[in-house]
């Protein structure tokens, strides 16, 4: 006879066992350069304004369901034009999850598709919820395999296409012209996912208008509030008004709405920041660069992959963890991926203890 363990464990669908589960590595100690972070904190002066304006908020209350004076802040500071609605997730994650809420069908074959290697959310939300998902396989170069991909939308005919514009692992935008023709060719949804958007400052955004099937998605993460857990997805209302319809209500809760507010008012302190970073790319770019046995890729985000030529990179990881910085290992033997590592742009010196820890790993 089965124990109640074991009849719970066969009621749970076996293509949510199968996950892996999305793992974040324990970084108690070390210089955090594996998450895309902003290592910048908020200037004394705004963490002192946000003090008195969090203190008057009403805990014991619901927070505004909609938020709207808050969709009403990102509308103005990341220019969503007049026409184009907005509806706000704990997370663009979350966001991610409310698309594919929306087009799953029981029993029907409907399919994500996008980009690998690309975020693995995309993937992740498609088995959750029952999709196919379909990953187009980059060039070498980590372009738009326009051929590829051609075939693939015929094929598949996709209820979402997911464009993250830079992409990550890889840190670079892909061609306009590329995402234009698939806007076009696209049956359904096409998702610009404009995650790393402070540090590329190219986008989408302003061409909403030109395609009723484009949606453009924002966070707040990479900018600097990655704790506060707010997305924003924004596209033609007649759109955003279904997806709106699967937002648990009250997913922005009263101090993100608080605090992302007052930090939006005060969005010049942010936009320093990102500049900082851009500055800090090009010098950490020049330096891997300048290394021998090293392949570096090109970055408009705040991160750079890089392969490592002569050596295993898993052991390079390990050595630099031991010198005290926790970057990302890409984990792939083979593929594009294949001996590549990823880091987050730092402050200066958190930049200056990676390269260190780099050079010396490599002399090993
Ligand atoms: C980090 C990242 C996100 C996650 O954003 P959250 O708003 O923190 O959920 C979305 N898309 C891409 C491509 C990312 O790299």
């Amino acid at each position: 006879m089965n124990s109640p363990l074991d009849n719970c464990r066969q009621k749970i669908r076996s293509v949510i066992k199968n996950i892996q589960a999305y793992h974040v590595a324990d970084a108690r100690g070390l210089i955090k350069l594996d998450a895309m972070e902003n290592p910048y904190h908020l200037s004394e002066g705004l963490i002192a304004k946000l003090q008195v304006r969090l203190s008057g908020a009403e805990l014991n209350r619901y927070p505004d369901p909609s938020a709207s004076s808050l969709r009403d802040k990102l509308r103005e500071v990341m220019q969503v034009p007049q026409d184009r609605a907005i509806v706000l997730g704990n997370g663009s994650d979350e966001l991610i999850q409310m698309l594919a809420m929306a087009v799953a069908e029981r029993d029907a074959d409907v399919c994500l598709m996008s980009f690998d290697p690309g975020f693995v959310m995309y993937r992740m939300i498609a088995d959750f919820t029952g999709i196919n998902y379909v990953g187009v396989s980059l060039n070498e170069d980590f372009s738009l395999d326009m051929e590829s991909i051609r075939k693939a939308i015929l094929e598949s005919q996709p209820a979402i296409i997911f464009i993250a514009y830079p992409n990550n692992p890889s840190a670079n935008c892909y061609n306009e012209k590329d995402i234009e023709e698939i806007i076009t060719l696209a049956p359904g949804m096409v998702v610009l996912d404009e995650a790393y958007h402070p540090f590329a400052q190219t986008s989408f955004m302003s061409r909403l208008g030109d395609y009723d099937n484009l949606l453009v998605m924002r966070t707040v993460s990479k900018m600097g509030l990655a704790g506060l857990r707010l997305g924003l997805l924004c596209g033609h209302p007649d759109i955003i008004t279904e997806i709106d319809k699967i937002r648990l209500p009250y997913n922005i809760n009263v101090l993100t709405q608080l605090t992302a507010e007052l930090v939006l008012d005060n969005a010049v302190e942010l936009e320093q920041q990102a500049t900082l970073i851009r500055e800090q790319r090009e010098v950490l770019l020049r330096q891997m660069d300048a290394l021998d046995g090293l392949q570096v890729f090109p970055s408009q985000a705040n991160f750079i992959l890089f392969r490592v030529l002569d050596k295993n990179a898993g052991d390079v990881f390990e050595s630099i963890k031991q010198s005290g910085v926790l970057i990302k290992n890409m984990k792939a033997d083979s593929g594009l991926l294949s001996n590549c590592l990823r880091v987050t742009v730092g402050t200066p010196e958190e930049n200056e203890a990676f390269v260190t820890a780099l050079v010396k790993a490599l002399a090993e």
